[in-house]
């Protein structure tokens, strides 16, 4: 749920006006995605809402949602820094071999310690899962979806 926060202030100060607008399609864009997003990704997105919005202005204000703690920085191996709305709870991530984009992952194994050698101590965990989305599927891989009437009968599936 988004709430809207009506700033009834005369417009006396345009140029903090601009800002504000711009920090607010920041947040709301990495809001909205629902997933950790890269700064030329919440560019993308923000654009919709900011026309005049560059590269520059993004990290500006991904650095103080960071130091203000609206956002937090995901940070994969060998991966620019994501950022995702903070205080969202345990969760893992999943990143798209094909598309390099990083989704959430709710499920968590749970306890691992048995998995530290005898006598350490685990104070936390991170999961990063490596694959293909759900858009990235190779087409090659057993049915078809386009099923428009195509060569119907006699389909035969590789089954393990
Ligand atoms: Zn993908
Ligand atoms: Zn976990």
């Amino acid at each position: 749920m988004i709430m809207h926060t009506q700033y009834q202030q005369p417009c006396h100060n345009l140029g903090m006006e601009r800002s504000t607008r711009q920090n607010t399609a920041i947040r709301e864009a990495i809001a909205a995605a629902g997933r950790p997003l890269s700064p030329v990704e919440v560019l993308d997105e923000a654009r919709r809402h900011v026309a005049a919005l560059g590269l520059a202005t993004v990290y500006r204000n991904l650095k103080s949602l960071v130091d203000e703690g609206a956002i937090q920085v995901v940070t994969l191996p060998g991966e620019v820094p994501r950022y995702e709305i903070a205080h969202r709870g345990h969760h893992h991530h999943f990143r798209c071999d094909a598309c390099q984009k990083v989704f959430d992952v709710h499920q968590c194994p749970g306890d691992l310690a048995g998995l530290a050698p005898a006598g350490f101590t685990v104070d936390r965990h991170e999961i990063t899962l490596y694959g293909r989305c759900s858009a990235c599927q190779p087409p090659a891989s057993g049915r078809k979806k386009t099923a428009s009437g195509g060569r119907g009968a006699g389909s035969h599936e590789h089954s393990h």
